[in-house]
């Protein structure tokens, strides 16, 4: 018997972001499409390096993408929406980045086009986002782009025989949009470009490959199950073997369905899902090879090996076994070596995706010639791990016992809502179809300028201060000026909404080059979220006091909320997500409550993660709603009837989490929905949602400015599906990634439609 060890998927963005240089330079004309090809290579040919010498036996290929593995796979079918007007017989660079990132600028034919990119989306329940297929009736595949093919044969050519991946028909079909077709109904067109595809890889000498179903791990429908059946009956019986790999989750009641189907391998997550190893053992047919997905391919801890031996030490002497983290390591940072700042008590509770590696190949060298093969890893595993259970860093028994003694009044506000609004509307006195932003006000690049000398230590922490000030207070002034009822500080000295308040709260670290890609070029550091959270001073009332001070008007007190800032960060394994919630909710419930005591009339929390943290399976939501609009509620309910509360969301569907939105009991919820045309009020409409609402009229995503007419039209849908008294008027999100320029007359268009709802009442 046999163990050896396999990745998955290697982080494509470099261990210094290169990827992201490499096509930044190439999007914005300073190198040529030659140039990005190179840096491309150069990157898979590293990783393969690294996968191998750091112990992985089975590498992947084509998990590498300039853009993203989901479009990849759209450019390998054919399936390029008719706007980008391509007819050719395979998807070249401009096609497939105008899929990304749309395109503007003059054509070849002469014209100007402006076409949209397709939507994107997230990817499961990750940080990562996919670019969304979009297939139509009578939509016709090829193989159209032989990348899969190239970098199996690039591998090859250096001496590896890679795995390559390719996800899976059904999966791509359930992640695609249809217009005026349901995706898998074009199942058996796909079937047949799938079986070409695979009997091409075959043909270059692919023994296996990795084929990704994750929605394997989602409620399925029978027409779905279906789906799997016909498309695994067609695909497994020729060409490769297949590894059909699942990921984020369990595979639950879809076990019979998978167990039938008739694959060489199948990869299981038993990071998210422990417990289907024992069914899926006894439903697998023993000839199936199983991949153990062991280590969290979704977040950075440190595995304790030993534990982790002792557990598979009977299987591995039954069965051949691949080792394997959970899934792909795209989601997390490339290698804990650069991280020469972190601090080394918590570095060493850390593995990066090169660690993770190095974890499994000395997991498998101890399965295949004993535990002592591999004494010095398991030492130090061991070691880290009964650090990391006692250390005083992580545990603060004053944070416990405050959330022992939080009693359910802490969860609630003083008076019911319609009490509060009286107190609210006497302390106030704002007009009808009150006016404010969500916050931000564009980050300049002088802004990031200042904060970059001031990081480097060009300037003074004083002459950083000074420049912030100045741009706070011409801010106030000028929004005053244009006559908005509700004014913001601005967010000039937050780098991030989330990052800005870890950085004040013990319990989280942060990282120098921990990035991971979200998406295309762009890349993210989440916060680690290593130990008990507590907030020792205020984080952001020097900031409002300041701005408060500039006007009579009332200026909103601006806050990240629990869920988001828990949703957005790495977080904890060694208790609940409800539980490190809630202690970030205790201390962001301190900082509200600073803000009431230092004068802030109106406080906003915005919770812009909350939908996007819900379980892929139904069954979880109810469970993870409760614990998260508890936790908004502590963070705050411990106010006065007369201050007002705001929460954020930039999203527009709210049908099927609207009683949960109504639990959170905010005064006021701004949410966006100017694309949708009002729509999802509907949802609100229809659970007769008492609190007042601000759906977005201005749509901060695109550079358009919009007209004060088409405004007061978004604002007269809006009464036909709540009372005017309940609205209020917003931009759909923040706008710190507008211009100036834009943001100027957009605001000023949009007081002047509030003003003219005012006097056609
Ligand atoms: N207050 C934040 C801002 O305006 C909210 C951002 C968000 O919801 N994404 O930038
Ligand atoms: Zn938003």
């Amino acid at each position: 018997m046999t163990v050896s060890v396999a990745t998955l998927g290697f982080p494509r963005i470099g261990l210094r972001r290169e990827l992201k240089f490499a096509l930044e330079n190439y999007w914005s004309g300073k190198s040529s499409l030659a140039a990005l090809q190179t840096a491309a290579s150069a990157l898979r040919v590293a990783g393969w390096a690294r996968q191998k010498a750091l112990g992985a036996d089975i590498l992947p290929s084509n998990d590498f993408s300039l853009y993203d593995h989901v479009l990849d796979t759209s450019a390998l079918i054919g399936a390029v929406p008719a706007r980008y007007d391509w007819s050719g017989d395979t998807v070249e660079a401009d096609t497939y980045f105008a899929m990304a990132r749309g395109a503007q600028g003059p054509s070849a034919c002469g014209h100007s086009h402006d076409t949209t990119a397709q939507e994107m989306t997230k990817w499961f329940d990750t940080n990562y986002h996919f670019i969304v297929p979009e297939l139509t009736a009578g939509q016709t595949f090829k193989i159209a782009s032989t990348k899969i093919f190239d970098e199996f044969a690039e591998a090859k050519a250096l001496g590896y025989a890679t795995r390559p991946v390719l996800l899976g028909p059904v999966s791509y079909l359930m992640l695609a949009k249809g217009k005026a077709v349901e995706p898998l109904a074009l199942l058996p067109q796909l079937l047949d470009v799938y079986a070409e595809i695979l009997s091409r890889l075959a043909k270059l000498g692919a023994e296996w490959v990795q084929i990704d179903e994750p929605c394997l791990v989602l409620d399925l429908s029978d027409q779905q199950r279906t789906a799997f059946e016909r498309a695994y009956a067609r695909l497994a019986t020729r060409g490769p073997k297949l590894m059909l790999t699942t990921y984020f989750g369990g595979l639950g009641d879809n076990l019979d369905l998978v167990a039938d189907l008739p694959v060489h391998g199948l990869h299981l997550d038993l990071v998210r899902a422990p417990d289907q190893l024992e069914p899926a053992l006894a439903k697998l047919q023993p000839h199936v090879l199983l991949s153990l997905g062991i280590i969290d391919g979704r977040n950075v801890w440190r595995a304790n090996l030993p534990d982790l031996y002792w557990r598979f030490k009977d299987l591995a002497g039954k069965r051949d076994l691949i080792l394997a983290p959970s899934c792909s390591l795209l989601h997390v940072p490339v290698d804990l070596a650069l991280e020469t700042a972190l601090d080394p008590e918590i570095a060493q509770w850390l593995a990066f995706a090169a660690q993770k590696i190095e974890e499994l190949a000395a997991l498998a060298r101890a399965l295949n010639e004993g535990e002592d093969a591999s004494f010095v890893a398991f030492s130090a595993s061991r070691i880290a791990a009964v650090a990391r259970q006692t250390s005083p860093r992580i545990h603060d028994p004053a944070v416990a016992a405050r959330l022992a003694a939080l009693d359910d009044a802490a969860t609630h506000r003083a008076s019911p809502f319609a009490a509060r609004r009286d107190a609210q509307q006497d302390r106030l006195a704002l007009p009808a179809y009150p006016t404010t932003t969500i916050g931000s006000f564009p980050q300049t690049p002088e802004v990031r300028k200042a904060r970059a000398a001031f990081i480097k230590g060009e300037i003074d922490a004083a002459a950083y201060d000074q420049y912030l000030r100045v741009e706070t207070r011409a801010a106030v002034k000028w929004q005053e000026d244009i006559g908005l009822d509700v004014l913001v500080h601005g967010e000039f000295e937050r780098n991030d909404m989330v990052q800005y308040f870890g950085e004040q709260l013990p319990g989280f670290a942060f990282t120098r080059a921990g990035w991971v890609q979200s998406y295309g070029s762009r890349c993210v550091r989440p916060p680690i979220l290593y130990g008990d959270v507590s907030r020792p001073a205020p984080m952001t009332v020097a900031w409002w006091r300041y701005a408060q001070d500039q006007t009579d008007l009332p200026v909103k007190g601006m806050l990240t909320g629990p869920v988001t800032i828990l949703n957005w960060s790495f977080v904890r394994d060694d208790q609940t997500r409800a539980a490190s919630c809630r202690q970030i909710a205790l201390a962001i419930r301190d900082e509200v409550r600073d803000l009431e005591a230092a004068g802030a009339a109106i406080i906003q929390i915005d919770e812009a993660a909350l939908r996007e943290g819900l379980p892929l399976r139904r069954a979880e939501w109810q469970p993870y709603l409760d614990w998260a609009v508890e936790c908004f509620r502590v963070a705050s309910s411990g106010v006065r009837d007369d201050t007002q509360i705001h929460t954020h969301m930039c999203y527009s569907e709210f049908n099927d989490i609207i009683s949960a939105i109504g639990a959170m009991d905010a005064d006021v919820i701004s949410i966006e929905t100017a694309r949708s045309q009002m729509e999802l009020l509907d949802a609100f409409a229809s659970y007769a949602y008492p609190n007042e609402v601000g759906p977005g009229v201005y749509d901060i995503h695109s550079p358009r400015i919009p007209a004060e007419r088409e405004m007061t039209d978004l604002l007269t849908l809006a009464g036909k599906h709540l009372p005017p008294q309940q609205i209020w008027v917003n931009p759909d999100c923040g706008l710190k990634t507008r211009k100036w320029d834009e943001v100027r007359p957009a605001l000023v268009a949009m007081v002047a439609a509030a003003k003219s709802m005012r006097n056609s009442a």
